[in-house]
């Protein structure tokens, strides 16, 4: 029980300072991966007090597709985190400060320049379009509810080098970083609800469901807003704050992006901005807009200021249309049982990534990435989904039974082969009665002519 109360506990940034300080990188433990059902837990009862009072809005879908936004950035972690990890250590050896890293004054100094640090990396990433390409994805959903917090980019995490490595200049120990990075994107999980009115007091120092609720909206009063992790004094002192106008006919908020992507597909909303980015950055007719078209604002356009003019924006206003293809029941169960089998897979992959070799690690990425694109394909009612689904399932049943077996327990193991066999069968089925129904149909529009 107090180890349930510990990780809850973490989700407020209420800890235990010694059982969070740590000598080694190596120890520290990967907190947001353990927070998983955690996450699980309180979404479920989110989505029960939704169901029950009808305030807020859950929808299969989005959450599965957040979800995989989830599974993704903790898988891209393993890639990276290495590299990171060298780098700041290599600056650490010019450190201008030794802090001890037992002491309460270096936990204290981190957690808090820790947040500093966010404030600025997450206000570059909305104020520089390259940026923007990866932090759209965490903007992505018309939705707002706790799963639209795992919505996160897998490549924003290198846009966050430049705001954390100095860090090291400061002489904040490498493994206080890893665990004040992991705390502080904890701790913005439970912002992401619209249960939560305001806070009373709580509003003038902290990030809170109003103060992010803000920072999620597409209305123009909303945009570039509410940057902050934890502390919300930071947009306070640099201007960047904007309260929630609740209650006020007319400022509804509209979740999402200005121009919201027609898909809940995991992959392409993790992609489709780079191109957006690189296509207007070759449009532009000088080499200085080229580069101004990658590292202004999103807004931005020839003649205008860096961050664009604000006149320009379109206002959207609540309630616009909400994406969302009519999916049958059974589809949902289908794409949530291997969301599931996904999740599982994921999770073996990061407890064991010690041990497992690379060509294993990028064997299951690949089911991973596969899967992820059938699910979304389900939601977007996409015609190639059937037939994907039938290449993924057989691979993935013959490399499970004839080449390496990844899940540990035997029983698991056949269920998962049974249901992979079982799939590919139901897709073989509906892709080939797809097949016959377009042949039928072009034949009668032949006849027809
Ligand atoms: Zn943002
Ligand atoms: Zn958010």
């Amino acid at each position: 029980m107090s180890s349930a109360l510990r990780k809850l506990g973490l989700l407020f940034y209420v800890v235990d300072r010694n059982s969070t300080t740590f000598e080694t990188p190596e120890e520290v433990p990967k907190i947001i991966n353990e927070a998983i059902p955690m996450f699980t837990i309180l979404l479920l009862l989110e989505i029960g007090v939704i169901f029950l009072t009808g305030r807020g809005r859950v929808r299969m879908g989005d959450i599965l597709s957040s979800s995989g936004h989830g599974l993704l950035y903790e898988m891209g972690k393993l890639v990276v985190h290495l590299g990171e990890l060298s780098l700041y250590q290599w600056m650490y050896q010019y450190r201008l400060l030794d802090l001890d890293w037992r002491s309460a004054v270096t936990w204290w100094t981190a957690a808090l320049v820790t947040d500093f640090a966010y404030y600025w990396y997450h206000r570059a990433v909305h104020e520089v379009n390259i940026g923007w390409a990866a932090h759209q994805v965490h903007h992505s959903s018309q939705d707002y509810n706790l799963s639209t917090a795992l919505r996160q980019s897998v490549f924003q995490r290198y846009f966050s080098l430049p705001a954390y490595t100095p860090l090291a200049l400061l002489g904040i120990p490498l493994p206080a970083i890893i665990v004040h990075v992991q705390i502080n994107l904890l701790y913005q999980f439970w912002i992401h609800t619209e249960l939560v009115g305001t806070l009373g007091p709580l509003e003038w120092v902290f990030n809170t469901p109003s103060h992010h609720r803000v920072h999620h909206g597409a209305n123009k009063w909303c945009l570039d807003k509410n940057y902050a992790g934890v502390l919300i004094i930071w947009d306070r002192i640099f201007g960047t704050f904007e309260a929630e106008r609740r209650d006020q006919p007319g400022q509804e908020i509209a979740y999402g992006l200005v121009d919201q992507p027609q898909t809940h597909n995991t992959l392409s909303l993790q992609l489709f901005y780079y191109r957006a980015v690189f296509t207007k950055a070759l449009s532009m007719s000088t080499w200085g807009d080229f580069f101004r078209a990658l590292f202004y604002g999103p807004g931005w356009t020839p003649g205008s200021p860096r961050l664009g003019d604000p006149t320009t924006f379109p206002d959207v206003k609540a309630p616009r249309p909400v994406y969302g293809p009519k999916v049958p029941v059974w589809q949902q169960v289908y794409a949530t049982t291997h969301y599931f089998i996904c999740l599982m897979v994921q999770q073996i992959l990061v407890t064991n990534s010690e041990v497992l070799s690379w060509e294993v690690m990028a064997c299951h990425l690949v089911f991973i990435v596969v899967t992820l694109g059938v699910i979304g394909g389900i939601y977007d009612q996409r015609w190639w989904c059937a037939w994907l689904d039938v290449a993924r399932c057989v691979t993935f049943l013959v490399y499970w039974t004839h080449v390496v077996s990844v899940i540990p327990w035997p029983a698991l193991d056949s269920l998962m082969a049974s249901i992979l066999a079982a799939s590919a069968l139901l897709q073989a089925s509906r892709a080939l009665t797809g097949l016959w129904t377009s042949l039928t149909r072009q034949k009668k529009i032949i006849k027809k002519d």
